[in-house]
């Protein structure tokens, strides 16, 4: 059937009317656009569909530059100008807040865009296999839904050295022959492989595998050496747990060279080992972490608490302009790190990092009497759990800074804490951390009506 596209969808899809009167939901389609689409999905208000042919396309489509575009999964916004993402960003997070958040008219600001869009990730997770046809190695990414691994020669948004990696550790796999070892023999085999690459362009690989030692590793490092001079600091390998929820699920053990990687964000400096999480767009995560410390406003009185303060990122650029921040994180992991990085940053004095579940442990620290001046939350895509945001509101601090990589949670929780009537957003700035895929991360400020 066809269909004129008037909208644009959370997952970026295009949005129109099906002849029934339902919405429509197709990906790959463009507001402005009339389109040929068949449905592939019933539900009882909306229907999926498949782009089939664009009849009239919109001026703001381009081609996607990725020949992998559209099999991938990973970027669903190659099809449209950089700009253009942009400002459909900003209206994915305005209609959302309205919709979701019943904010009618709260700012939303235009979208933080970056200067250079491509090759921003410095963090990279190849799955591998093995061609049973021709025994060669597949390395690439699973296609979505699925196990099996789609070969990727380039990925346009990963940088350059983890490509050169990835490419090289193939040929270390091709010339040794390295297909028992692979992920469908049983005897375990190399399942991932993880890059990560810091400001200085030096490289962590980890290898995650199954069952046995890495073989040929004199070999491994030679070929290495050849495709990447010394850049490559440092080699683990990353045996997976029996049932692994992640390509990094498990035991890590270096092979060669030093342990930790560091990197830098502003004048902060932060240690990086295989399981750190670790923002992945280092330009747009100073932006985004600009806007936080713009939104916090500190003046060097203040007492902050930072909740889901992973490895105490945020919290250290804090701690610089305020009193005292007192980071909250589930993973005792990442708080070990955030205490290592204040003591390098010699922060320690400043900051406190209590490991523990956010709602529980600052409802304990309310409890104690502590009176924050600026909250910070930066939580997972779930969201700030709803006792959380009631004690926030209680314990009344002057602002309440709220970054967020999920627009439909954020709107969610706003809506929370506007209701209290205590609480207004003053503007949710989307960031751009995720160039042409359908993320986009936001700071909403609230200020203490
Ligand atoms: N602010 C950090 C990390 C943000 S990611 C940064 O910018 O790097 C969100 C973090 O929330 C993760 O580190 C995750 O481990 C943590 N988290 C998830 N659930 C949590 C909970 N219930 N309590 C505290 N932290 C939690």
């Amino acid at each position: 059937m066809q269909i004129e596209i008037t909208g644009i969808g959370s997952e970026f899809q295009g949005v129109g009317r099906a002849e029934d009167g339902r919405a429509a939901f197709i990906p790959g389609a463009l507001p402005g656009e009339r389109v040929e689409a068949s449905v592939f999905k019933n539900a009882d208000r909306f229907v999926e569909c498949r782009l089939e042919q664009v009849l009239s396309a919109s001026p703001d489509r381009i081609a996607p530059r990725c020949p992998h575009f559209g099999v991938c999964g990973g970027c669903r916004a190659q099809h449209v100008t950089y700009q253009k993402s942009l400002d459909l960003k900003r209206q994915i997070v305005e209609q959302t807040v309205r919709r979701i958040g019943g904010l009618a008219d709260a700012e939303i600001r235009p979208t933080l865009g970056a200067e250079n869009p491509w090759r921003y990730r410095n963090k990279g997770e190849f799955a591998v296999s093995t061609d049973r046809a021709t025994n060669l190695p597949v390395i690439g990414q699973c296609e979505g839904g699925s196990h099996r691994v789609v070969g990727m020669s380039d990925c346009l948004i990963q940088h350059e050295l983890s490509m050169k990696a990835v490419s090289a550790v193939g040929q270390w796999m091709q010339k040794h022959k390295i297909s028992v070892w692979d992920s469908c023999g049983r005897e375990g085999g190399l399942r991932y492989i993880v890059t990560r690459v810091n400001v200085r362009e030096e490289l962590m690989i980890i290898l995650c595998t199954t069952g046995r030692a890495v073989p040929s590793v004199e070999s491994l490092q030679k070929t290495l050496r050849d495709a990447l001079g010394g850049k490559v600091k440092s080699l683990y390998q990353l045996t997976l747990s029996p049932r692994p929820h992640h390509a990094l699920d498990g035991r890590c053990r270096l092979i060669w060279g030093q342990p930790e990687l560091t990197d830098q964000l502003f004048d902060l400096t932060f240690s990086i080992s295989p399981q750190t999480f670790f923002q992945v767009n280092h330009a747009m995560t100073e932006a985004l972490y600009g806007e936080a410390l713009r939104a916090a406003a500190l003046e060097g009185h203040e007492t902050v608490l930072d909740a889901y303060c992973g490895a105490g990122t945020i919290s250290l650029a804090l701690a610089q302009k305020a009193k005292r921040v007192i980071g909250v994180e589930l993973n005792a992991k990442a708080i070990e790190d955030a205490k290592q990085n204040a003591a390098r940053n010699g922060l320690t004095e400043k900051t406190r990092f209590i490991a523990g579940d956010a709602p529980e442990e600052a409802l304990k620290l309310f409890s104690q009497g502590l009176r924050p001046d600026v909250i910070v939350v930066d939580p997972p895509r779930k969201g700030v759990e709803a006792r959380l945001l009631s004690a926030m509101v209680k314990c009344s601090p002057e602002r309440i800074v709220y970054v967020s990589c999920n627009p439909s949670t954020l709107a969610r929780d706003l809506k929370i804490l506007t209701e209290s009537g205590q609480y207004r957003v003053e503007y949710v700035q989307p960031v751009d951390m995720f160039s042409w895929t359908e993320h986009v991360e936001n700071v909403a400020l609230l200020t203490r009506v």
